[in-house]
């Protein structure tokens, strides 16, 4: 692996493990010439996957593209780049699981949406807006209602949990 640094050859592996669910290995490197250190990732190298956008033509899938385009929706929400980057991991996976060669681009805006609600609401609505090119202010309040609706749902649902695991220890008293 050749130093970014001096361009040197050759460099020895200081460290090396698994990134979190094992996806891709990561090792640190040190240059055996200038000293520097620096990170590599290794990951499988699999069939290209072809994205279908909107007008039918075809590119294949850009982990950076991807991650722009969330990056932009997040602007300084408290969320770390770790948690987007595994983001992304999840979509990808979640593609390739399905076996697909190609996959349209609605999909990929999906999956993100998907999992972009469960990390943060207001980078949510914000990728939302942008990818559904919503109309007008009314659509975008509306996803915003549904949004807070589900919420509920999904708060009344964690709340009755206590109740239903309880054990049942009045009836034997
Ligand atoms: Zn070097």
């Amino acid at each position: 692996m050749r130093c970014p640094v001096c361009g040197h050859e050759e460099s020895k592996v200081l460290d090396s493990r698994p990134v979190v669910d094992g996806r891709a290995i990561r090792r640190r490197r040190e240059c055996l010439d200038c000293g520097r250190r620096f990170t590599t990732y290794e990951r499988p190298d699999l069939a290209p996957l072809m994205v279908v956008k909107r007008d039918g033509r075809r590119e294949p899938f850009d982990r950076a593209k991807v991650l722009g385009g969330i990056l932009r929706a997040c602007g300084k929400r408290p969320i770390s780049m770790e948690a987007l980057e595994q983001l992304v991991d999840d979509v990808e996976h979640a593609v390739r699981r399905a076996g697909a060669q190609e996959v349209a681009s609605a999909l990929i805006g999906d999956l993100v949406m998907e999992r972009l609600r469960r990390l943060d609401d207001v980078a949510y609505v914000r990728f939302a807006s942008e990818y559904r090119r919503f109309q007008d202010v009314d659509s975008i309040a509306e996803e915003i209602e549904t949004l807070k609706e589900r919420k509920r749902r999904e708060d009344a649902l964690r709340d009755q949990v206590p109740l239903i695991t309880l054990p049942d220890t009045h009836a034997t008293r």
